[in-house]
């Protein structure tokens, strides 16, 4: 079964080696140098400041959403969410469940995050900003300047779950001034599910250090200390962490930007390909990372079945009032754009028979 979804994905052979090899114990100096270098080759993916720290979790992205909420922002803090999807919503449930005050800029179907619907918020009190810069739901990519330009007026923290945009879109949390960066093993890492990552910025650090958390497992300021010394609080994800530092470096000799290119490469090839289908794809800015597709009648779950039983090609399904009319295929991970073509030549086939 070939992988087009967008996490777990197709996985990368020298993974699979890394994942074949028998799970090593981890208080030991050789598993601390690993996971220093694994925080210093995450920083130059990020573009992060020197001063920037990462916390590793072994909890898949939800667990690091609902850390980074409960860890960074508290009862006095007021809050901004966007959303424009079940992703957004996700922060919107987490934040109920911790008390935290917030409201949102919600997106219409279709709707582009623009200036002027952000802006409707600006000079109000806001001192934080949660966003999925990629909401996975829809496809949407946010506009990153904007979005920094507006934080920096207002004195916000801007904290960024970027989770599956990451190394798919270009990203810099120094560029953009960034606080908290979200991210884990199963999206753009093409690694197994397992371990979630969170950037924190020097300042972001401060804050976190001053907050009372109600969780002994969550507690930022007990993995900020352990990663001084290459560890983490509890037991992590040995495995995962192996993978991580294999596919880091990887990733590193060719260059972050040359790894983005390529997510482009197929994104492009796959949206120009299906051009003659009847499919839509929606016109707000979309991450490189993945392709929706919208079609007019209620066809998506067949389609879904006939290409993962009788082609083996996996892609996925959407979530929500959308998920009868509508696909989504992932461009991270090990495929090429022949599998792109095969893909494509695949719908095209099911729309044949329709008619
Ligand atoms: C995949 C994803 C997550 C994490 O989902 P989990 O199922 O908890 O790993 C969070 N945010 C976004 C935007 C995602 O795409």
């Amino acid at each position: 079964m070939k992988l087009f979804t967008v996490g777990p994905t197709q996985m990368y052979d020298s993974t699979l080696e890394v994942r074949a090899k028998s799970i090593p114990y981890f208080r030991t100096e050789e598993f601390s140098k690993l996971n220093h270098e694994n925080v210093k080759m995450l920083k130059e993916c990020l573009d992060a400041e020197e001063s920037t720290e990462i916390i590793m979790l072994t909890a898949s992205g939800t667990g690091a959403m609902e850390a980074v909420v409960m860890n960074c922002l508290n009862e006095n803090d007021k809050v901004l969410i966007i959303v424009g999807g079940t992703f957004g919503e996700r922060f919107v449930d987490i934040c109920q469940i911790h008390k935290i005050p917030f409201d949102v800029v919600k997106l219409e179907d279709g709707e582009t995050l623009t200036e002027e619907k952000l802006y409707q918020y600006n000079g109000q009190g806001y001192n934080a900003l949660l966003v999925n810069l990629h909401e996975t739901q829809t496809g949407q990519l946010y506009d990153i300047e904007l979005l920094d330009r507006f934080c920096k007026e207002n004195e916000m923290y801007f904290i960024v779950d970027a989770i599956s945009t990451f190394l798919c879109d270009p990203y810099s949390m120094r560029k953009y001034s960034i606080d908290v960066t979200i991210l884990s093993s199963q999206k753009g890492l093409c690694l197994a599910p397992g371990i979630s990552m969170v950037a924190l910025s020097e300042r972001m650090q401060k804050k976190v250090e001053k907050n009372s958390v109600l969780s002994l497992y969550f507690d930022f300021s007990d993995y900020l200390k352990n990663i001084k010394r290459g560890q983490t609080p509890f037991t992590p994800a040995v495995g995962i962490h192996y993978e991580l530092h294999d596919r880091l470096e990887k990733i590193l000799e060719r260059g972050v930007e040359a790894q983005v290119k390529e997510v482009e490469q197929r994104a492009l090839f796959f949206r120009k390909r299906i051009k003659n289908l009847p499919v839509e794809i929606p016109t707000f800015p979309l991450s490189n990372a993945m392709t929706p597709l919208l079609f007019e009648n209620e066809i998506a779950e067949g389609l879904v079945a006939f290409l993962k039983n009788e082609k083996g090609q996996m892609v996925n399904p959407t979530g929500g009032k959308l998920g009868k009319r509508s696909i989504r295929v992932s461009h991270i991970g090990n495929l090429k754009l022949c599998d792109y073509e095969e893909l494509a030549e695949n719908i095209e086939e099911f729309l044949i028979k329709l008619v």
